[in-house]
């Protein structure tokens, strides 16, 4: 059994209230959110960080992103707008090393620049 927290919910040994699923993708807000929409949007394959995906992965990339889409929208802001982040290794600032899209929308979000 995998002893990864976003495997665990992909296999449903956490229960979780997914926002969206399908067989390549699953979404589910974020348990500390930074925003008045924080979702998180992961492939249900177990890829530990971006820099490790492989030319296989292409599809699922492209539909994480299309799902996005979809999800911005049922949350109402596609129009406002949001931002996509992917925090990679220890510079990314990621904790969770299971690759994950942020989706934040709600509020003006700052400049990192
Ligand atoms: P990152 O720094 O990009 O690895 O972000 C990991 C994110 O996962 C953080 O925003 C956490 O709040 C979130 N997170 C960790 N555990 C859970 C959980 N059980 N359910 C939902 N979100 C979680
Ligand atoms: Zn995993």
């Amino acid at each position: 059994m995998s002893e990864c927290i976003f495997c665990k919910m992909v296999n449903k040994e956490i229960p979780i209230d997914p926002v969206y699923e399908d067989d390549k993708v699953l979404a589910f807000k974020d348990i500390n959110p930074k925003a008045p929409v924080h979702i998180l949007i992961i492939p249900k394959k177990h890829i530990s960080t971006l820099v490790d995906t492989e030319e296989s992965d292409l599809e699922t990339l492209g539909h994480i992103h299309y799902v996005a889409n979809q999800i911005a929208r049922e949350q109402g802001v596609a129009e406002s707008g949001f931002r996509i982040v992917n925090n990679c290794n220890k510079d990314g600032g990621q904790e969770v090393f299971h690759l994950h899209f942020h989706l934040l929308g709600g509020k003006r979000l700052g400049s990192f620049w």
